[in-house]
């Protein structure tokens, strides 16, 4: 069994918000699916140790955000490889509570959906959660992103939560080495499979663009799911 032809499933990008007693959680899912036209229903299926999961269990609603192609690393590294358990994910977003009383994120959003469960499935490590769309609305023109387009172009990887997780992953094609780039090498985080390119820098934390790798600050982590400089491993 080759399980290699799963990954030529498509899928989406997409974030998925929800709430128990007053407090918001979100977290980026991948298996968002229409399941039914009349009524509209959707699925989505989140592992059971995500405290999204935990919200959803609890209060049977749930919102979708259908992220953009344009959606910056640091933002899925936020909602998608950190645990509301430890950081507070809505700081800096820019959201709105919905009908249902969860959470709806709008940045990088391309189109929302607010959603009630009528029914679920324990498949193991996951549930699979049905949910009537109650609410829906198109925030922005521009391609909605697909998980091929977020391994490929963006260089992402998937979290061991995800149902689509495999252990070792089709590496992403290297970039071809500029005149700019070739005495400074690009290095990968292990965790996330954020790419550090001495080329572009780290604006968005003070790191210049023309900063080599062994240049950064011990304090520098990855931008996008906050693990140590000791963490990344050196490509090519
Ligand atoms: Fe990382």
């Amino acid at each position: 069994m080759d399980r290699v032809a799963l990954q030529k499933c498509s899928y989406g990008m997409y974030v998925i918000c929800s709430i128990r007693d007053g407090k918001m959680n979100g977290q980026i899912a991948n298996t968002v699916f229409q399941v039914t036209s009349d009524p509209p229903r959707v699925s989505v299926t989140l592992n059971k140790g995500n405290l999204t999961h935990d919200f959803v269990v609890a209060s049977k609603v749930f919102t979708v955000s259908i992220l953009s192609e344009e959606t910056p690393m640091p933002f899925i590294g936020t909602f998608g490889f950190k645990s509301g358990r430890e950081v507070d994910k809505f700081v800096g977003v820019n959201y709105r509570i919905g009908v249902t009383g969860a959470p709806v994120v709008l940045d990088h959003a391309v189109s929302v959906l607010e959603c009630k469960v009528t029914g679920s499935m324990d498949v193991g490590t996951h549930t699979v959660f049905i949910a009537e769309m109650v609410e829906a609305e198109v925030i922005a023109a521009g391609n909605a992103m697909t998980y091929d387009y977020y391994h490929k172009m963006k260089g992402g990887k998937s979290p061991k939560a995800a149902p689509t997780f495999v252990a070792a992953e089709i590496p992403a094609p290297e970039a071809k080495p500029t005149k700019e780039n070739a005495t400074m090498a690009k290095y990968q985080c292990s965790v996330c499979g954020y790419v550090y390119d001495p080329e572009q820098g780290d604006p968005d934390n003070g790191i210049k663009a023309g900063t080599a790798f062994e240049d950064l600050p011990d304090s520098w982590v990855c931008p996008v799911c906050g693990a140590p400089k000791d963490s990344f491993e050196k490509m090519g």
